[in-house]
């Protein structure tokens, strides 16, 4: 069985190698002709830990192009892969899907599985069917299935290779026969289910995720109120196997790609079929809210903004990537700049990706390391936990600062070290020192 790829992102990328790993002849294909010339030459688009080594262990089993003709005439089935970004109201850009389904379409002379992969709302693939209907040939039979993906930038190939679960929304025993053989050799439970159930699945899955991370954001202000440790209350909540530790992670709020969009667009989908999420409101509200929260504890030490350098470290929306789609980051920087503030940034991978995103400023300096970004800083924001930060000189870089502040938005750092050492130390939902 040969198996197609359209768009080749983080997600679209991950499943080509992976696939192709499992022993599959697979072939990627997306409309950005230059990152696919740059596969071609096993240059990778965007960061991801291990993705390099499977691309090149497994390239002679992937073809790559950015012909729509040459995927659809040579696959069994077709996995899409493209971006489904939000609009400025909440709810899904779903171009991208129509797209490539129309052109899928106008192409088909046999019978192909299309499985939508992208994070879709409920009922895109009726969507992907009428649209087929309209454009496809008469006579050509197709079929349409569901199957999201769970993986996390990051650990993606961990992920997608060793998954929880996997979830298979099919409408016909042929198109479940496929799945069984695509996922034969993968040691996870399967869960076949409708396509409408499937579609839910993975939106209710993020927007749950999502809904913990601020749920504990929410409890993190209240240790702050009362001398509690957040940390601690992490703990002791999630040892409750109910619970789980996962996602208890108090700090500035989550981010990335799919979270921020994947809320909103749920809560859309509620309102558009008369159902009240207001819990879902809560989660994005409490999110966009720790942005203001962070600036205010600066503040607490600093008072004014207007003329202070800030060191900061990170600018990816979490460890492991270079993403800084929705990363608090670009918020933060943007906030303090706002306020006459200047920032000297420092991130291992997502330098690149935040030069681009936020654009030039004079008030950005971007520094060869964490050193470099805690030169004069009145204050160091630590917005990633990357583990290269754990592991800083801490009495080097107090040396190098104007006033030893840490404002830690993560609480990556040993909290009786740092105050050991004279710093004002400000994490996140527990005590710090020196303020
Ligand atoms: P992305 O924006 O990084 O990549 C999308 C790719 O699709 C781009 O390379 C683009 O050029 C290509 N493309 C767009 N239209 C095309 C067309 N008509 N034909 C061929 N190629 C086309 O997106 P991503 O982060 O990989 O996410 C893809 C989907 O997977 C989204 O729905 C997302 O919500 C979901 N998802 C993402 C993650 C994640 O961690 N990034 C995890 C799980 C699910």
């Amino acid at each position: 069985m040969k198996l197609g790829v359209i768009g080749l992102g983080h997600v679209g990328l991950v499943t080509a190698v992976c696939f192709a790993e499992k022993g599959f002849e697979v072939i990627g294909m997306d409309k950005d002709k230059k990152r696919i010339q740059d596969l071609r030459n096993k240059k990778l688009p965007f960061y991801e830990p291990g993705l390099g080594e499977l691309l090149e262990k497994n390239f002679n089993r992937l073809k790559l192009t950015d012909s729509i003709k040459e995927i659809v005439e040579n696959v069994d089935v077709v996995f899409l892969c493209v971006g489904t970004p939000p609009l400025s109201d909440g709810s899904v850009d779903l171009s991208q899907v129509e797209d490539a389904t129309r052109e899928i379409a106008k192409i088909l002379n046999r019978y192909i599985l299309i499985v939508e992969k992208s994070t879709v709302p409920v009922k895109t693939a009726e969507w992907i069917k009428r649209v087929m209907s309209l454009y496809v040939r008469e006579n050509i039979h197709f079929e349409v299935a569901s199957n999201p993906e769970f993986l996390r930038e990051g650990s993606a190939i961990r992920d997608f290779l060793k998954p929880d679960r996997i979830v298979v929304g099919i409408e016909s025993d042929r198109a479940k026969k496929i799945f069984e053989e695509i996922y034969k050799d993968f040691e996870a439970p399967i869960i076949f289910t409708d396509i409408e159930t499937a579609e839910i699945i993975k939106h209710a899955s993020n927007a749950f995720l999502a809904t913990k991370i601020s749920f504990i954001n929410m409890i993190a202000d209240l240790c702050e109120k009362t001398g509690a440790d957040i940390l601690k209350v992490a703990e002791g909540m999630g040892l409750d196997k109910r619970i789980g530790r996962e996602f208890l992670n108090a700090g500035i709020g989550y981010g990335g790609s799919c979270f921020p969009k994947d809320v909103k667009a749920f809560y859309r989908i509620g309102e558009e079929l008369g159902l009240d999420f207001n819990l879902l409101k809560c989660t994005d509200k409490i999110n966009e809210e720790r942005i203001d929260k962070f600036i205010e504890k600066i503040k607490r030490v600093l008072w004014i903004i207007k003329d202070k350098t800030f060191g900061v470290w990170g600018l990816s929306f979490k460890p492991g990537t270079d993403d800084v789609r929705e990363a608090p980051s670009l918020k933060i920087v943007r906030k303090i700049i706002e306020e006459g503030g200047t920032c000297r940034v420092y991130d291992p991978y997502a330098m690149d990706n935040f030069k681009r995103d936020f654009g030039e400023n004079e008030k950005i300096y971007y520094a060869k390391d964490i050193y470099d970004a805690s030169r004069n800083a009145h204050a160091i924001l630590i917005l990633t936990e990357w583990e290269e930060f754990k592991r800083a000189e801490f009495s080097k870089i107090k040396e190098m600062m104007e006033t030893p502040i840490i404002v830690d938005g993560r609480n990556c750092l040993d909290r009786e070290k740092i105050c050991k050492l004279g710093f004002i130390y400000i994490p996140t939902g527990r005590k710090g020192c020196g303020y």
